[in-house]
């Protein structure tokens, strides 16, 4: 996600982030509180919001072009010895 607390966007799920369009979970972010961690509250960002998940499905886009490179049998862990 390019979401990064802090700026001037408002949080997700808050109020002021639904007026402006946000489409992510209000109760899941506790109206915009957020869930808390011991590191500070984090969000939950629905992909498809406008507010929050600018350049997302770019980013989405990316990641499945990069799949078709991945060998998965390359990727697999080593057998587990006797
Ligand atoms: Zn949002």
């Amino acid at each position: 996600m390019t979401w990064t607390r802090g700026r001037e966007t408002p949080n997700p799920g808050s109020d002021a982030a639904l007026a402006a369009g946000c489409t992510c979970p209000v109760l899941d972010n506790a109206h915009g509180r957020g869930m808390p961690y011991a590191d500070g509250p984090r969000f939950w960002v629905s992909g498809g919001c406008p507010v929050h998940a600018a350049g997302a499905q770019a980013r989405v886009d990316e990641l499945d072009s990069l799949a078709a490179d991945v060998n998965l049998a390359a990727a697999k862990p080593p057998e587990a010895g006797p």
